[in-house]
């Protein structure tokens, strides 16, 4: 595994990573989390990403739980949530970056995790309805209280990244450091063209979600609905349909033939053609089960096989800066 710095900060984080959102509380119970931690950290992984939203909160308590059953030197990993959506609908508790909301939300995370501190907090998404300089008076004051060390930002646009940053300088508070966008084969235009001026500029980190589009770039949704799959999880049913889409995994079986060719699965191709952009810190990967893990980390071994032919054979395929 190597470790990549998270933009322009000196925290060190594992080039793949592992996240719960869909799994944890729906697929994943406290065991499998456990095992499936293990099986990462054994890989040289070392972030683990979370969300107050992800299963009502429960995605979180599974992984505490876990987290204190592995019983790891707290200084050997990093762990991470975000705030917006809430786990209710009363008013300062739901998709709001206020700061009441972030002052409470998060010693609720802190109490689920079993954490005194989380590495990495973001703002899951922008707030239209909060002046920006209040979140970022509240996000660097979690970090002055010790209950956060970094923090940044998820699906914000650039613009909204570089006003919380020169706000932050103009107050001498934490800036943001890192942005948790989407990005993989078929998503790309955000981190490619929109973001393109911030890594230079403001030194933005990258933590991108999704590498495999929830499961389509492995091939598995070519022929239909596999059983135990993600598509068929409750409450989920909304991404059936791109993952069962015609066109999308037409795109995905002219994919599988270039790994096909380079010896290794479509899911690590996926993954390992992400790890090839330097502006990506660390690529967060999902796993229902442990086996996915151990596939999925092999990715970093393939890096080396998508010299520039294979990457133009690849982007004659997706089309440049598809999405
Ligand atoms: P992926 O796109 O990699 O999808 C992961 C899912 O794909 C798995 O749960 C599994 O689903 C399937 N899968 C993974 N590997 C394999 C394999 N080798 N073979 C077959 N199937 C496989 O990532 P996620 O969408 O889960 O996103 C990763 C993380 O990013 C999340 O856990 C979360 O931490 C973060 N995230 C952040 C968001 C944000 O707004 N900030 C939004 C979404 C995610 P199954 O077995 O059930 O089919």
């Amino acid at each position: 595994m190597n470790y990549r710095r998270l933009g322009r900060s000196g925290l060190q984080i594992s080039e793949l990573s592992v996240g719960s959102w869909v799994t944890y509380g729906n697929q994943v119970d406290h065991r499998l989390a456990r095992e499936s931690l293990a099986a990462a950290r054994d890989h040289g992984v070392n972030f683990f990403d979370n969300a107050e939203v992800y299963a009502k909160g429960q995605s979180e308590a599974i992984m505490g739980r876990a987290l204190k059953e592995l019983a790891w030197p707290r200084v050997d990993y990093v762990v991470s949530t975000k705030f917006f959506f809430g786990l209710n609908q009363a008013p300062n508790q739901h998709q709001t970056l206020n700061r009441k909301y972030l002052h409470n939300a998060i010693d609720g995370s802190l109490a689920r995790l079993q954490l005194d501190y989380v590495d990495l907090v973001f703002c899951h998404r922008p707030d239209p309805h909060t002046p920006i300089e209040e979140t970022v008076w509240a996000m660097s004051d979690i970090i002055a209280r010790g209950k956060a060390l970094y923090w940044g930002t998820s699906e914000w646009s650039a613009d909204e990244i570089r006003a919380a940053h020169e706000i932050a300088e103009r107050h001498h508070l934490r800036k943001p450091v890192m942005e948790q966008p989407e990005y993989n084969l078929l998503h790309r235009k955000r981190v490619e063209r929109e973001y393109a001026r911030l890594y230079e500029d403001i030194g933005l980190g990258l933590t991108t979600w999704s590498p495999l589009a929830s499961g389509l770039l492995t091939g598995k949704y070519r022929n239909g609905v596999p059983e135990g799959s993600r598509a068929q999880v409750q409450g989920y049913e909304w991404l059936r349909e791109r993952l069962t889409d015609a066109g999308r995994n037409g795109i995905v079986g002219r994919l599988a033939e270039v790994s096909d060719d380079l010896g290794c699965t479509l899911a690590q191709l996926s993954i390992a053609w992400i790890l090839k952009n330097p502006h990506v810190s660390t690529v967060l990967t999902g796993a229902s089960r442990t086996e996915q893990i151990r596939e999925n980390m092999k990715a970093v071994e393939i890096v080396g096989k998508l010299t520039p032919e294979v990457m133009e054979r690849i982007e004659a395929i997706v089309g440049k800066v598809a999405a």
